[in-house]
């Protein structure tokens, strides 16, 4: 099979594509990690009734975490088709560069801060306040 655009430049060779696979490998070292123990867990019989509460709890925080680690398994995808696509280093939302400095915290991120910011607002992660707030009024 021939290669398809003949500018199309090798990325195995970009040291931002090494970064996302060296990123991407261990991220999925860690999700195996963690759901090995997860599943070794295992309880003798008589123990179960004991301890579910905190296990669980553990389980949660395990899952949550697994999550988040799934989560940017899949940015880091996203981020290593843009770098094929050209698109790598570009805001997916406003089209903007995206700064050298944010990249080199985040290499899988595909939003500016602008809008990384503006996201954050919308989804209120990080502002309980707001939703109480609002929670009062639909009362
Ligand atoms: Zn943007």
């Amino acid at each position: 099979m021939s290669k398809k655009a003949a500018k199309s430049v090798s990325i195995e060779n970009d040291p931002r594509y090494q970064t996302l696979v060296d990123l991407r490998e261990q991220m999925a070292a860690q999700i195996r990690t963690l759901s090995s123990t997860s599943l070794s867990a295992n309880k003798q019989p008589g123990e179960e009734m004991a301890d579910v509460g905190s296990d669980d709890f553990l389980r949660e925080t395990e899952l949550a975490v697994m999550d988040g680690e799934a989560q940017r398994l899949n940015k880091i995808d996203a981020a290593l088709k843009r770098l094929k696509e050209g698109s790598y280093g570009v805001c997916t939302d406003c089209g903007k560069d995206i700064s050298e400095g944010r990249l080199a915290a985040k290499p899988y991120a595909g939003l500016c801060i602008d809008c990384k910011s503006a996201q954050e607002a919308v989804t209120g992660g990080a502002m309980p306040d707001q939703s109480r707030r609002r929670r009062q009024f639909v009362r």
